[in-house]
């Protein structure tokens, strides 16, 4: 007997994820606050469930996948449930953070049943994909027994941790890491347009150089696990080489006259970490400023 399982949400990653379950036969039971959502799932094979406690009841795991916690502790924190919930999965796909993900875990397992916080590294066209990438923390157990449906969503489905709130502080620390680039692929842009050059090369040559700036990100990371800090012969490019060449950007935004904000506060690390460590050093010596 395959798992029944109930999906509360049905938005865009909601739906995504029941059709998902569907497409690999997966008895599949769904809700949504506005029932009217739930009804294209239901020509596919969805069972519509007339409440969350009839879906849970039906289902071995629940999967709650809505805007955002505070809407998902309305459809939780309900006296109707407290008979329903003993001995069931609820697997949590809402994001949140970690904090939110410990206080759940807390609160499901008093009620008895047994807890998965998960955070989604995909928008809904990639859910059921080999690319699509879910991260599970919460009771290797737990996600064991049930590794079998959630891998279904993806082929990257990865347990992180035993405590819950692991999967969403690795979803925010890969976020942070894209924002970064995207906010300085923005400032990268108004240095090329005040120099009339147009997005096509910018774009261009990014695709040239990202070999070179990945193989700096990893080499960035190992550095800094490994905590050295200081310059050797494996050192790519010295603290101070980096902060040499930033001199052009803090120049280009004050010729140009263009925003700063970003650029100063990055400066503010450079100059704390050369007044430390000096000009020798890694740029993984800027690690230990931002802890
Ligand atoms: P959506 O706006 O399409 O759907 C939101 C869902 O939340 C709907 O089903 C809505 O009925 C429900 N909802 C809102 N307020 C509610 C309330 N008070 N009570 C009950 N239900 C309520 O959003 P989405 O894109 O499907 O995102 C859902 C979750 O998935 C979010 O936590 C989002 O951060 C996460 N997520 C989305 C993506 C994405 O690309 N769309 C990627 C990763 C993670």
């Amino acid at each position: 007997m395959k798992t029944a399982v109930c999906v509360l949400g049905a938005g865009r990653m909601g739906s995504s994820i029941a059709r998902t379950f569907l497409s690999r036969g997966y008895e599949t039971w769904v809700w949504n606050r506005t029932p009217a959502k739930c009804e294209p799932l239901a020509p596919q094979g969805a069972q519509i469930a007339p409440s969350v406690a009839d879906g849970i009841q039906a289902a071995d795991v629940v999967i709650i996948n809505v805007i955002d916690y505070a809407a998902s502790a309305t459809l939780l924190k309900h006296d109707s449930l407290h008979s329903v919930l003993p001995g069931k999965t609820v697997v949590q796909l809402t994001s949140g953070s970690p904090r939110l993900a410990r206080e759940e875990a807390a609160w499901v397992e008093a009620h008895g049943a047994s807890y998965l916080d998960g955070a989604i590294m995909a928008t809904p066209d990639f859910i059921g994909r080999p690319e699509a990438a879910l991260l599970y923390s919460g009771p290797r157990k737990v996600f064991e027994e049930h590794r079998g449906l959630l891998s279904a969503l993806g082929g990257g489905t990865t347990y992180v941790g035993d405590v819950p709130g692991q999967a969403s502080a690795l979803d925010t620390a890969l976020l942070t890491q894209m924002w970064g680039g995207l906010f300085g692929a923005l400032q990268g842009m108004a240095v090329v347009e005040a120099e009339n050059l147009n997005l096509e090369i910018f774009r261009n040559q990014l695709t040239a150089f990202k070999p070179v700036v990945d193989a700096a990100l990893y080499n960035l990371i190992d550095r800094t696990r490994a905590q050295r800090f200081s310059g050797d012969e494996t050192t790519l490019a010295s603290l101070g080489a980096h902060y040499s060449a930033f001199q052009h950007l803090l120049e280009a935004c004050e010729e140009q006259g263009l925003d700063a904000s970003l650029p100063q506060a990055m400066d503010r690390f450079f100059r704390q970490g050369l007044s430390q460590g000096g000009p020798e050093s890694d740029l993984a010596a800027l690690a230990p400023l931002f802890r």
